[in-house]
Formats: structure tokens, sequence, C-alpha cells
């Protein structure tokens, strides 16, 4: 039975106890069969072995909690953040059964039951809510790398025993930020480079913004040259993915309504494009969160068709065959037999939640000088989940242990993706294990290859 098919509760129904207008629809976990397909598939059981930490468990946990058995207690909502939020139990369920989107709802009941601690609600109401707010708590980041910091403090941190030797991780974490961050220097509409066949919104990230504000604009230039009038809506709220990932639907909801009135004033375009897995992801989704809103529910539905990822609208839009040479990758000799050899890494929140599979391999095939060497399990995750690196970190290196080491038995020289937490997450590890890997967004590969079919245009 498809998602879409089972009827939408709004009242508790035989079994159900307890009914909370944020906890995952009762039907959904009845249709759990107890079948066991998802647990090798899950990051998380994989590591542990234990039933807890698999989706079975945890949809069992929240079944529990609505038949009344366990008790809105600390203890299990902890078990629900050891969740990634990966969604790989939802692509080999045979039930259909929406668990990634169920431990999700059932984190919002709890936060709505218990409260939130005050470093959740700091984080998530009042800076990571917009580009300029997260700018502002990057300062101390950008004077610790202006005074040059790192080059003193990374030796000490290698000193460091046992469980502070964490700190060294978190501080590889830090970003290198562009000079400037892109939404503060943007043009609201970008025009084609030449004859316009298209109109686009784009979604700028937070993080893409301040932290990958060179790869977003090459997705700006990419877009722009391949036909596409580019409108950048000034003031553009988060897009709700790192809320939703930390139980806080109020404040999801409250963005995707500024976010499509901001789009709607744009008038028509032909898409709403993202060029960050997590923003794309949850952009189609406000239909959905929005669904209880009576002004908003059509609205939501009207944008989220609207909404593209970047490997999705790439693929639409760009000619058969990109590029004319070998990419220059870096100053080794990391191509051979004239071809750049390219590995990809599915972000979950892509892969495993929206279903883009297909589109990122048939970009790639058509860039001239690439090659694909696929990776094992493209779409596993590679530990950084939001900011479940920081708040699960031996959990997270694990993962990202065996990503790394997927990464290297592909022989590679770049790895490709468009999650920005996965970029930092894989550069950290490369970085720290001095991998001779450069991990990139799909724009600058693509850029790249334009801008050696005409290099003398430049930029837009
Ligand atoms: S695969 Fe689906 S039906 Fe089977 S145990 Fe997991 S959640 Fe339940
Ligand atoms: S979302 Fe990922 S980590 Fe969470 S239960 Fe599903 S497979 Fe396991």
């Amino acid at each position: 039975m498809s998602k879409s098919s089972l009827e939408r509760l709004t009242r508790p129904i035989e079994g159900q106890r307890v009914f909370s207008p944020e906890l995952p629809d009762y039907n959904f976990l009845r249709h759990c069969v107890r079948c066991a397909r998802c647990l090798p598939a899950c990051p998380t059981y994989q590591e542990t072995q234990l039933e807890v930490q698999s989706p079975r468990g945890r949809l069992s946990l929240i079944k529990a909690v609505e038949e009344g058995t366990l008790s809105f207690d600390a203890s299990v909502e902890e078990h629900l953040y050891h969740c990634l939020d990966c969604r790989m139990c939802n692509t080999v369920c045979p039930a259909y059964v929406p668990v990634g989107e169920s431990i999700l709802a059932a984190r919002a009941a709890f936060g709505e039951r218990l409260g939130r601690p005050w470093w959740r609600k700091l984080a998530f109401r009042h800076v990571l809510i917009s580009a300029d707010r997260l700018g502002w708590a990057l300062w101390p980041v950008r004077i610790y790398q202006r005074l040059k910091l790192p080059r003193v403090v990374r030796p000490l941190l290698r000193l460091l025993p046992g469980r502070l030797s964490q700190l060294r991780q978190m501080e590889a974490l830090l970003p290198t930020l562009p000079p400037r961050p892109l939404h503060r220097t943007v043009d609201v509409v970008i025009p084609a480079k030449d004859e316009p066949q298209y109109r686009v919104g784009f979604f700028l990230g937070c993080m893409m913004s301040q932290i990958f504000a060179i790869e977003s604009r090459a997705s700006l230039e990419v877009l722009s040259g391949a036909g596409c009038e580019v409108v950048v809506p000034q003031g553009q709220a988060c897009c709700g993915s790192p809320q939703d990932d930390q139980g806080d639907r109020e404040h999801v909801r409250r963005f995707a309504r500024t976010n499509i009135a901001l789009f709607e004033e744009i008038g028509e375009v032909d898409a709403i494009v993202s060029d960050c897995a997590a923003c794309s992801g949850i952009l189609k989704e406000y239909g959905e969160l929005l669904h209880g809103d009576p002004e908003f529910a059509p609205r939501a539905r009207a944008f989220s068709a609207k909404v593209k990822d970047i490997y999705e609208w790439y693929d639409e839009i760009l000619p058969p065959t990109i590029g004319t040479q070998v990419l220059p990758v870096s100053d080794s000799d990391s191509s051979a037999n004239g071809f750049t050899y390219v590995t990809i890494h599915d972000a979950c929140h892509l892969a495993n939640a929206q279903g883009v599979r297909s589109p990122q391999r048939n970009l790639l095939r058509r860039i001239k000088s690439v090659r694909i060497e696929e990776m094992e399990e493209p779409s596993a995750c590679c530990g950084s989940a939001g900011i479940y690196n920081i708040t699960h970190p031996d959990m997270a290196n694990k993962r990202l242990e065996r990503k790394l080491k997927n990464i290297s038995a592909t022989g590679a020289s770049v790895v490709v993706t468009n999650g920005p937490g996965c970029l930092l997450q894989l550069k950290a590890g490369v970085q720290d294990r001095k991998m001779n890997v450069q991990i990139r967004h799909i724009s600058q590969l693509v850029k790249d290859a334009m801008d050696d079919e005409s290099p003398a245009q430049g930029g837009y």
C-alpha cells in the first residue's frame, strides 16, 4: 500500500490510546510487518546490532508510546536521536512504511511534550534561521582563521588524549570561510548569458551562502550559461531542514510560509532550484508539512511541485555533451588516460529521501573528460547528518571511516556531492587522513567543463 493511499487520521483509532497532532500516523506504524528487511540497511544497526538502534526497533518504541505502554520519556527520546535521519530504511521497506518521517514526527511530538534543551532552542530558533544569522554565529570562526590560529591550535589538539581528542575532530569540521557570503553580493536577477530559455527561482541555502559561496556562485554561473534567467528572492528564511531534523516543526512551518510567499512574489517560473540536497529535500515536503493550514496548503503544494534539486535541473537542461578537454584537477597527476575519475557520494536527503539517483549519473556521463567510478553504498550516510557528527561523534566517525574506505577503493581522484554537511564531513575526513582526493560540489565540476568550452566568456 502506498503512502498516499493511506487514510490521514484525524482522531485516534482502535489500539491507539495517545494522540497528538505531531505524532506519526498510527496507521503507518501498524503497517510494519516486522520483516526485518530494514535492519541490515540501517547504519546504526550495522554498527551496534541492537534492535533498539534499528528502524523496526524505533517504530516499536513510537508505537508503544501511541498505545500508551511507554510514556513520553527522555530515555525514549534519546533513542530517537540516535537515528541519523538517513532514510535508508525507507528505500528497502516492502510495506512502504515512512520510517524516517515517523521518527522525525515523533521527535517533534516529544519536543512538544518534554520541552527542548536551551542549546537546541538557541541554535535552531535564533541562529540557524537565515544566512544572515548564521553569518553572525560564524564570526568567531572568521576571526580564528584570519588570525591564523589553526596553525597554533591544531598541533596542540593532536596532543589531547582520550575523549578530548574529539575536540580535534570538531576543529577539523570548521569550514574555511569565503571572503563574503553569497547572499550579500548576489544580484536579485541574473540574466541568461545568451537567449533566455527558462526562468528559475534560486533557493539560497544558509550554509551554501555562508560557507560554500564559491560553489553556489558556480551554480548560478552554470544556470545562466545554460540559458536560465535566475531570480534570487531577497530575505529567504532557512529551508527548515535543520529544524525538522531536531523535531521543531512549528519553526519549519513558519519558515516554509515565509519562503512560499517570497517565491510567489517573483511570478511564474519553470522551476525553483536548490543546489543543496537538504534544502531541496525539505522544500519538496512543504506541501505535506502545511497540509493542515487552510490558507497555505494549496500554495505549499504548488511551491513544492516546482522544486528541483540542482542535479535534476542540470540533467533536464544541459546539453548532451559538456566540455571538450581533460579537466585540471590538482597539481598532482590525478587524471589518467585523459580522464578524471570521479566517484559520487549521494547525500541521504537526495537519494534516499527524494529518490534522486539517476540525474547525477546521467549528468556526469555527459562531461567529456569524466569517467565515473561507483563506490560501494553510494547513498550510505557519511556521518554528517545535520549536527549528528557533533552530538554523536563516535557513531559519526564509524560512518565516516566506512565512507572513506569505500571512496578509497574506487581509486577516484574526485568525490562529487551536493550536501553541504557531506562536503564538510568528507573534506575533514580526507584532510585528517591525508588522502589525495578532492571533495567537490557538482556545480564546480560542471562549471569547469563549461568554462573549458568557452573560456573567454568568464562569469555572468
Ligand atoms: S522493512 Fe518495513 S515492514 Fe519490515 S521491519 Fe522494517 S519497517 Fe517494518
Ligand atoms: S533513518 Fe537511517 S539511521 Fe534512522 S532508522 Fe532509518 S536507516 Fe536507521
